[in-house]
């Protein structure tokens, strides 16, 4: 499985694969590291957090909403084009067409888990169909502890 997270030590941006060879995640840059213990993984599914040890997490399409808004724009500017050469036929099939392609990159996209507290995502694993959808009442809980905890340490800096 493929892991992308936020290193914990430098911050950065990070990387890693956790295969049976290198059971282990780390971070290229400064070369931080966290093994992966026995009852991390079970069935190649992440049972924790192998980043920050959470017990939370939550299964998410890997699709960037960011990438679905694009097509869809796409689609509405060809289609504002063909509707300003006269041709609505074409204007609303390619507004269609774009609307049907943004559903099915969307259903063909496998799944990822997503931490709730260090929001690391876990790529290519194989069985996620027991893995619970995002709760909000979860999520809730971990952006409060994530507020405490930068309310503590901004209290001991000063
Ligand atoms: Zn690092
Ligand atoms: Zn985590």
């Amino acid at each position: 499985m493929f892991i992308s997270f936020d290193c914990p030590k430098c911050l950065k941006p990070a990387r890693g694969e956790a295969t049976a060879a290198s059971r282990g995640v780390m971070c290229t840059d400064c070369g931080w590291t966290k093994p992966v213990v026995e009852g991390d993984v079970r069935d190649e599914t992440p049972t924790r957090c192998l980043v920050c040890g959470c017990g939370d997490l939550w299964r998410q399409k890997d699709f960037s909403p960011k990438v679905g808004v694009t097509i869809v724009a796409i689609g509405v500017a060809i289609s504002t084009w063909f509707m300003m050469q006269m041709q609505p036929e074409w204007s609303l099939g390619t507004l269609m067409a774009f609307a049907l392609a943004d559903m099915v990159m969307y259903a063909v996209m496998r799944d990822c888990l997503v931490c709730y507290r260090c929001h690391a995502r876990y790529r290519g694993i194989p069985r996620l169909d027991q893995v619970a959808a995002f709760d909000l009442e979860v999520n809730e809980r971990y952006r409060q502890e994530a507020i405490r905890l930068k309310q503590a340490e901004s209290g001991k800096v000063i």
